[in-house]
């Protein structure tokens, strides 16, 4: 059990931090035992534990009564044996006694020493890991950063100093039992089809780039001859298409249907034709605009439905109005039947008050908080998380947008580029867990962008690797009821414990979790570059288990 003396870190962080983590602790009470202390910005003479770890970037008492000096650095990365780790708030670096366990990356001082005093293992970091945790989820890092996984990060290197320092540690990892990770296909539907595009700039940007961006490219190497051909071919049959003599070109969710024939998705719907909505300037960007009318897209909606897919609200001004929220949700209700209903912002606008107001609006989820331009972590993370001081909304990261990758404005990459980008991001989510986020747009699998073989190819691969492949609604729900669950561990003497979980109203229809517990070194931190071993035992319900460390 970790015990935690706050300080005047706020909780919302620490308990977070915690739902992230999801092993037992608790804020410190006096007179019961720990197997790790954490100390933010308090004393933490007079304390015992296995561990004791004292963290921030302000002088303490700790470090006078260990002769430990501090050097304030600017915000930068510490260096760990399992990567870097950028530190966006403030941060000291060390000189005195001691074995460091992390280095400031530019000047090599240390940033974590540890520390044995009188009978008892310390370690000091020079930052504190639940203000990190709660910049990233509501600030979010800068997009330079934005392959790093800091959240999980954070996390690992508490777990490597618990394992390594204390007898065992037990968590609920953030993957389903029976798969290696979870993923949401997602498409947002932006367009629908191009005979609803007469004239306007979604059409001359498609000719445009049909006729001489695909030209270009294919002189680049970057596509092939029948690339270019396909798209030239699009444009010269667009006369029948707003004839309705032929199939419309954009209209590609049947494609969809097949690709994942045995799997599921989410499409995201414009709730209102022809309304740019607002950005955060009060003007209106006259582009955002839909050029398709949701109330005549019924029959699409049934098949979608029917088809096991989850139908969501693409919203316009639902990210910075209460009433406009209200009234996104209802239209988004009204066409699916659906009383439960995530959220994701066309061209991801989001504020500070967003998650409020779509909390008190009664969406179950969001999914905006993501790039624009590049692939990556924007809140550190790939699990679902919870804003701070929201009710009950929960924000499902994004990850990947075809878009980033693709448009020359963004990361501009060819399809054997866009494929090696996505490999670390695969790599993380089976490594950390979590959920990979991934939004192909409705007319993505269409001349003139024609990206099915890069949308095809990364779920081939996602299925190779065992992934759950969920709507956004079930990986929500999964990550909520993992929330929901609590653990407590009671030590039984020996080697033996005993682990009460509780999980109330455990959805059956969605994987089971899964108990891990790592059998603990107490040796230090020598080994740490070993692999940690540990046992997986998969459950669905409240029970009791007895387990050997
Ligand atoms: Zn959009």
């Amino acid at each position: 059990m970790i015990g935690v003396l706050r300080g005047n870190v706020e909780c919302a962080a620490i308990d977070e931090f915690f739902q992230l983590f999801k092993t037992p602790w608790e804020y410190y009470r006096a007179g019961m035992s720990y197997d790790v202390l954490v100390c933010c910005g308090v004393t933490s003479s007079g304390y015992s534990a296995d561990l004791i770890i004292v963290c921030g970037d302000e002088r303490l008492s700790f470090d006078d009564e260990n002769g430990i000096m501090l050097r304030p650095q600017s915000t930068g990365f510490v260096c760990t044996d399992r990567g870097r780790l950028p530190v966006y708030g403030a941060r000291s670096t060390f000189a005195g006694s001691g074995i460091p366990v992390l280095h400031d990356e530019t000047t090599s001082e240390p940033s974590g020493l540890i520390i044995a005093s009188k009978g008892q293992t310390y370690v000091r970091l020079g930052y504190d890991p639940f203000q990190e945790i709660r910049y990233l989820l509501t600030q979010g890092q800068p997009a330079v950063n934005a392959t790093i996984p800091v959240v999980e990060l954070h996390i690992d290197f508490l777990r490597d100093l618990i394992v390594s320092y204390c007898s065992y540690l037990v968590e609920i990892p953030p993957v389903p039992a029976g798969f290696t990770c979870t993923v949401c296909l997602t498409h947002d539907v932006d367009h629908v089809a191009i005979r609803n595009h007469k004239g306007d700039h979604s059409m001359f940007g498609f000719l445009y780039r049909a006729l001489i961006g695909s030209a270009l490219i294919v002189c680049r190497g970057r596509r092939s001859l029948k690339y270019a051909a396909t798209n030239w071919l699009a444009v010269l049959s667009l006369p029948l298409v707003y004839l309705g003599l032929a199939r419309d070109t954009w209209d590609r969710f049947e494609r969809y249907l097949e690709i994942e024939k045995g799997l599921t998705s989410t499409f995201f719907f414009i709730p209102t034709k022809g309304d740019p909505g607002k950005d955060k300037e009060g003007g209106k960007p006259f582009k955002r605009a839909a050029a398709y009318d949701l109330s005549k897209l019924t029959p699409l909606l049934r098949r979608l439905l029917g088809e096991d897919r989850e139908i969501g609200l693409h919203g316009i001004d639902a990210w910075r109005d209460e009433n406009k929220a209200q009234a996104e949700l209802h239209r988004i209700k009204s066409a699916t039947a659906a009383t439960a209903i995530g959220v994701r912002m066309h061209w991801l606008f989001f504020g500070e008050r967003s998650p409020a107001i779509l909390d008190e609006a009664g969406f179950i989820y969001d999914s905006t908080v993501g790039y624009n331009d590049v692939i990556g972590y924007r809140a550190g993370t790939a699990q679902v998380y919870k804003f701070p001081g929201v009710d009950h909304l929960l924000e499902l990261p994004l990850h990947v947008m075809d878009t980033a990758l693709f448009f020359p404005a963004h990361m501009n990459l060819s399809l054997e580029e866009a494929e090696a980008a996505l490999a670390p991001l695969l790599e993380n989510v089976n490594r950390f867990g979590g959920v990979l986020t991934v939004n192909w747009h409705d007319r993505s699998l269409a001349p003139e962008r024609l990206w099915d073989g890069t949308y095809i190819g990364l779920i081939e691969e996602l299925k190779n690797r065992d992934a759950w492949f969920a709507t956004c609604m079930q990986a929500v729900s999964w990550f909520g009821q993992r929330r929901a669950t609590s653990i407590a561990v009671t030590p039984q003497g020996g080697d033996t414990l005993c682990v009460t979980i509780s999980v109330p109203d455990c959805d059956r229809t969605l994987p089971a979790f899964r108990l891990r517990l790592y059998k603990g070194r107490k040796a230090g931190l020598a080994q740490a570059g070993v692999d940690r071993q540990y046992t997986d035992i998969p459950f669905d319900s409240s029970r009791e288990l007895v387990v050997a460390v």
